[in-house]
């Protein structure tokens, strides 16, 4: 599983770290998303797969 993020489209909401916080972040300057972990282990998929749905920028996505 690799995880993309695109910066620019994300305001910030930080939902995706309460959903996974061992793979998602948040810079501390302005709050946009910043990615721990881009290849996270597949016990992490679930918590990934929430904070995609969770992201109301769609900013997140998961490539198998
Ligand atoms: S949930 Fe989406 S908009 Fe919010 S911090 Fe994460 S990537 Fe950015």
């Amino acid at each position: 599983m690799k995880v993309l993020i695109d910066q620019d489209r994300c305001c910030g909401a930080g939902s995706c770290v309460l959903a996974a916080p061992e793979v998602f972040d948040q810079r501390e300057e302005d709050g946009i998303v910043a990615l721990l972990d881009p290849t996270p282990d597949e016990s992490q998929r679930a918590l990934v797969d929430d904070a995609v749905s969770r992201c109301p920028a769609a900013a997140i996505s998961v490539v198998e």
